[in-house]
């Protein structure tokens, strides 16, 4: 496939053309939506250890601020481009507005294979990343999470480079930090969660029994990892999961404390004995009900489409299904559930950790955990009302309330000067 036809922001546009064209947006807004706000690429000098200097490209891409400071992961990744990072904020922007929480979107990414860093070369280049992009981020302005190839302890080491040149501690410029440092309980599940939840209300709103439901997840890391034992607590079957290395497919269903164990082990769950080994890919096309991509985004495209045998696509990933896919898989009555919806609890949780550092107060992980379902729950009945009123895709409708809740702040605000 070319590389326009695996275009993030081509996708991520022709999503935005499409809701707009639908809910006849104003020209001008849509105009203002098509681009993003601001983008800096920044150079990262690194001292390797051994003596040698390596020099990293990394972005930071604000899409859209009308409706508050920006938010969004870092990626870091070796096939990071500006084309996916801003496709990742635009998505951001309709994320936040989906769940009604006071962000615009934001993203970004450092082009670099993490596994091939010491920690001691991880943590240079990070906080040297941060120190880059400093004029942007800030609790007010930009707040930085994890993504694919970050984690907490990435989220310290930002939060501390920035608490330096501050000079005092700064705990809201980013979320997903440990919980030391004003980390939010329930923030590591939050988006496996959200998954999760929505997940099962699609399947009780297409009336299809959640404990006869079997699942396969693409993807074993913060996201899909996490998944696998909260289906399972819910009554599902996970038959297949796949990582970078590869797949495993048992139609009688995996364990996921097996699963779990393997992979402390292995650090990878290509290999697991507890069904038959297959490619990354592969368990994308296996016999199952439910389909959760959650790695990287173009999995799912014209050439696949055809032969996803699932009934449901649950996006946990952000971009997995590319246009020409969605439209396959709607001819083919495969309902979807799109990212901006889906994958939403983790940037939900996040705005609850944000709230906790800036009141300096903290919640239990069960009123986290509450009010993620609410929240989850009463976007997703929306979206659904949506769709079926307008007789569109969930993605154009979860696409549409985003779009809205974003011009609104637009128009009501107006143009500068
Ligand atoms: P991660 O780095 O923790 O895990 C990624 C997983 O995908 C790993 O298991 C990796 O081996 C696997 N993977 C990579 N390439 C693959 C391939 N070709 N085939 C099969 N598996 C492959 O990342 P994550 O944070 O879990 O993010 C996964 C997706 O979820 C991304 O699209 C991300 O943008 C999205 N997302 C993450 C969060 C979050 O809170 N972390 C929130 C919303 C959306």
């Amino acid at each position: 496939m070319s590389t326009e036809a695996r275009s993030p922001w081509r996708q991520a546009l022709f999503q935005l053309d499409q809701a707009a064209q639908i809910m006849e947006l104003p020209p001008n807004v849509h105009e203002i939506l098509q681009h993003p706000k601001r983008i800096l690429q920044v150079s990262i000098p690194v001292q390797m250890d051994d003596g040698r200097l390596r020099v990293f490209t990394g972005y930071r891409v604000h899409h859209n601020t009308s409706r508050g400071p920006s938010k969004g992961g870092i990626r870091y990744h070796p096939e990071v481009s500006l084309d996916e990072v801003r496709a990742l904020a635009m998505w951001m922007t309709w994320k936040c507005a989906v769940v009604g929480i006071p962000y615009g979107g934001a993203k970004g990414g450092v082009i670099v294979d993490p596994k091939e860093l010491s920690r001691g070369e991880l943590e240079r280049m990070t906080r040297r990343y941060a120190s880059e992009i400093l004029p942007l981020i800030g609790p007010e302005r930009d707040i930085p999470a994890p993504d694919m190839g970050t984690d907490d302890q990435i989220m310290a080491w930002i939060m501390d480079t920035y608490s330096m040149n501050q000079g005092y501690s700064v705990p809201g410029v980013v979320t997903g930090k440990p919980v030391a440092v004003g980390g939010s309980l329930g923030r590591g599940a939050a988006t496996s969660r959200g998954v999760v939840y929505v997940t099962v209300a699609t399947l009780k709103h297409l009336g299809f029994p959640v404990d006869q439901a079997r699942v396969v997840i693409q993807g074993y890391g913060k996201v899909g990892g996490p998944a696998v034992q909260l289906l399972h607590d819910q009554g599902c079957m996970v038959v297949g999961v796949s990582d970078v290395m590869g797949g495993v497919y048992n139609p009688k269903g995996l364990s996921p404390m097996g699963l779990a164990a393997y992979k402390d082990e292995t650090g990878t769950v290509a290999g697991y004995p507890g069904g038959e080994s297959m490619g990354s890919d592969e368990v994308l096309e296996v016999e199952t009900d439910v389909l959760i991509p959650a790695a990287l985004e173009g999995v799912i495209t014209e050439e696949n489409a055809e032969r996803i045998k699932a009934k449901l696509v649950v996006e946990a990933a952000n971009g997995p299904t590319t246009p020409e896919a969605d439209e396959i898989l709607h001819e083919r009555g495969v309902l979807v559930v799109p990212d901006i919806l889906a994958n939403a609890g983790g940037v939900t949780v996040s705005y609850f950790e944000w709230v906790q550092d800036i009141q300096a107060y903290f919640w239990s992980e069960e009123e986290v955990n509450e009010r993620l379902r609410e929240i989850m729950e009463s976007a997703h009945v929306e979206v659904i009302e949506l769709a079926e009123e307008k007789k569109a895709t969930m993605r154009q409708a979860a696409t549409m309330i985003g779009v809205r809740r974003v011009a609104e702040a637009i128009e009501t605000r107006g143009l500068f000067p």
